[in-house]
């Protein structure tokens, strides 16, 4: 059970702000244990190897960041390929490209200049009368005009959040470029890729050298644990680590059925997304695009293994994915913050732990900041 041994710090999660944590802790010679509740480390991002895939066991994660310290931190784990994301949407059989850009406003209504595309985005919006978006959906059609959020947002979105898209908050859409040029690269980031070999393999470089219990349970374990360490770096949820004392914050769940297909190309992309109502599904993501390219190596490899995605609220005992962070929920977690500022001994963080619609590089950088205070690195 419990080790007696003392250690500086305790860090529950061995996802990516657990791991970071867990190597600068380490680095400046501080005894550091790491548990998580799965059998596995890497958190969301963990990736497992079938028929020669990485696949990702949790949902596509593209590493891409505008931050070059960020980059460069990664980089001292693994090598990252030169993939780019350019998903494609398909509504009703259809194809339209992603992010919104000239190839898609070309496809929906046969502009050829950027004048035009913009001429016709500024028409539909004068006619739905936004002038300050305060939800989701007005600020979709003021960036991108009506027939757009139609066809490729509106359906998506309240599938992805279970929410009408007046009741989320517009920040959500404003994660996806529009562009006047024809580019469909989905981020608008300086540096961007996948892990050379998995996620997980760079996650177990981070954790090189330091203790490490997976199927290993805090909260219910929590007097026991509490005394091995002098502080605890806790990224599970915050409203589980106060026993939902103020009520559950809500968050979305994602459901993956995974397949091995007799093929080597399904989809011809790494992910598609389905954005109508109808079809249940989110997206369809295949693996293999994410780590071969679109070249004769992925090819060559005579199977394929695909993900449909399915969103759904979540409940108590499922794995959390997205915070939903409308208003309601950010002011409850406003409340939990205010708990955990007195919890003098634990430092919360990641995505659960400070209930944040987080990328991977915000959250490398929040913990590196982290790092900071608390190492003096
Ligand atoms: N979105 C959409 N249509 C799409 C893709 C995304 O309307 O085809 C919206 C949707 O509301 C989603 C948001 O854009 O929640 C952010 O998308 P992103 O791809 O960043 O979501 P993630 O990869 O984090 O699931």
């Amino acid at each position: 059970m419990v080790n007696e041994m003392k250690y500086d710090y305790l860090i529950v999660g061995a996802g990516l702000y657990g791991a970071v944590f867990a190597h600068e802790a380490n680095l400046a010679g501080k005894s550091v244990l790491v548990i998580d509740q799965r059998p596995h480390i890497a958190g969301n991002v963990y990736t497992e190897e079938i028929e020669g895939i990485h696949v990702h066991q949790y949902g596509a994660h593209i590493f891409h960041t505008n931050n070059r310290d960020v980059w460069d931190y990664v980089a001292q784990f693994s090598e990252f390929n030169r993939f780019t994301n350019s998903p494609v949407a398909n509504y009703k059989g259809e194809l339209y490209s992603l992010p919104f850009n000239m190839y898609t406003f070309n496809k929906m209504w046969g502009v050829i200049t950027p004048e035009e595309a913009m001429a016709k985005i500024e028409e539909q919006k004068k006619a739905a009368c936004i002038t300050d978006p305060k939800n989701l959906e007005e600020q979709a059609i003021s960036l991108v005009g009506q027939d757009v959020y139609e066809m490729l947002i509106k359906g998506y979105t309240e599938k992805q959040w279970g929410r009408d898209c007046k009741e989320l908050p517009p920040f959500i859409i404003k994660r996806l470029p529009v562009r006047l040029t024809f580019d469909n690269n989905y981020f608008n980031a300086l540096y961007q890729g996948i892990p050379v070999g998995g996620y997980t393999r760079m996650v177990e470089r981070m954790l090189n050298g330091i203790e490490v219990r997976t199927g290993t349970e805090y909260l219910s374990n929590r007097i026991a644990y509490e005394s091995i360490a002098d502080k605890i770096i806790y990224t599970g949820a915050i409203d589980a680590y106060f026993g939902y004392c103020e009520g559950p914050l809500q968050y979305r769940s994602v459901r993956f059925e995974t397949e091995i297909l007799n093929k080597p190309n399904f989809q011809g992309n790494a992910v598609v997304n389905y954005t109508d109502k109808d079809t249940a599904w989110t997206r369809i993501i295949e693996h293999k695009w994410f780590e071969f390219g679109k070249d004769a190596k992925g090819n060559d490899l005579p199977k394929t293994v695909v993900s449909r995605e399915y969103s759904s609220e979540w409940k108590t005992g499922e794995e959390a994915y997205y915070p939903v962070n409308d208003a309601k929920n950010v002011s409850l977690y406003e409340r939990y913050k205010s708990l955990s500022e007195k919890e003098k001994k634990v430092i919360f963080g990641g995505r659960l732990g400070a209930y944040q619609y987080y990328d991977m590089d915000a959250v490398i950088a929040s913990a590196l900041e982290m790092c900071k205070n608390e190492l003096n690195s």
